[in-house]
């Protein structure tokens, strides 16, 4: 089970609709609902985090790192991936480097923030670059034939056909134990994603002053989010992605 740590208005001006308020990222009700007892301690989850933000929440990704949840890189910011080889490879190690800096703590995994790719390079150089910026694992939507490239291990996040089911954006509207009997049958490992934004539902404007169908999209109930999440949770538990990698070595 993982988590991106980013900021629902930047990631709307990103994609170029903004929306009036108050940015920022909240962690304090996603760290209670994994820590107050209804899961027990045994989940570890991995926090992928955009670098320009990790400044603003240290002590809450320092407690995270503290109780054996992972923190892997989403990026230095919310845009897209470079195209040019050596920019790419300077993004990604400055996202891994930022993230570093503030957990005091190595960062083996990348989420590209948009779950792209460099459309200038085939997936593998994309995959080699991924792995000369320090990186071990990434987690996106692809997946090479041999299960990895350059010594990088890839871990698709879940789909069920042509649908990213593992994203919690997708799990909300479907019924919940719909959407955990479909994810039982799924390929292991299973990964599956949320968003911090999901857990501080009043960092979120509401659905009535949306002014866009990008933002009505974004908006519609995603409040059911966290209940879905603590059942996927609790049904599946979790382990980190670092964990999973290590033990899916690359075929080269
Ligand atoms: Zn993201």
């Amino acid at each position: 089970v993982t988590v991106d740590v980013e900021d629902f208005h930047d990631g709307m001006v990103e994609l170029g609709h903004p929306v009036p308020g108050e940015g920022g990222i909240r962690l304090g009700d996603l760290l209670d609902l994994l820590h107050t007892g209804q899961l027990g301690e045994g989940a570890r989850l991995t926090f992928f985090v955009v670098g320009k933000f990790a400044g603003s929440c240290r002590a809450p990704l320092v407690e995270l790192a503290e109780r054996g949840h992972e923190i892997a890189s989403h990026g230095p910011d919310h845009g897209q991936l470079p195209q040019d080889r050596r920019e790419l490879v300077r993004w990604l190690a400055a996202g891994r480097e930022m993230v570093e800096q503030v957990v005091q703590r190595p960062v083996v995994g990348f989420r590209p923030p948009r779950f792209d790719a460099p459309a200038s390079m085939p997936l593998g150089a994309y995959r080699e670059a991924i792995g000369e910026a320090g990186f071990t694992y990434v987690s996106d939507t692809r997946a090479s034939p041999a299960g990895g490239a350059a010594g990088v291990v890839e871990l698709p996040v879940t789909r069920v056909g042509p649908v990213p089911l593992g994203g919690g954006s997708y799990q909300r509207f479907l019924p919940r134990p719909a959407v955990a009997a479909i994810l039982a049958r799924a390929r292991r490992p299973a990964v599956f994603y949320y968003h911090s934004y999901d857990f501080s539902l009043d960092a979120l404007p509401p659905l009535t002053t949306a002014r866009s169908a990008a933002e009505v999209r974004q908006l519609l109930v995603r409040r059911r989010i966290p209940r879905v999440f603590l059942e996927v949770l609790g049904r599946f538990g979790s382990v980190t992605c670092r964990e999973v990698a290590s033990e899916l070595r690359p075929v080269l």
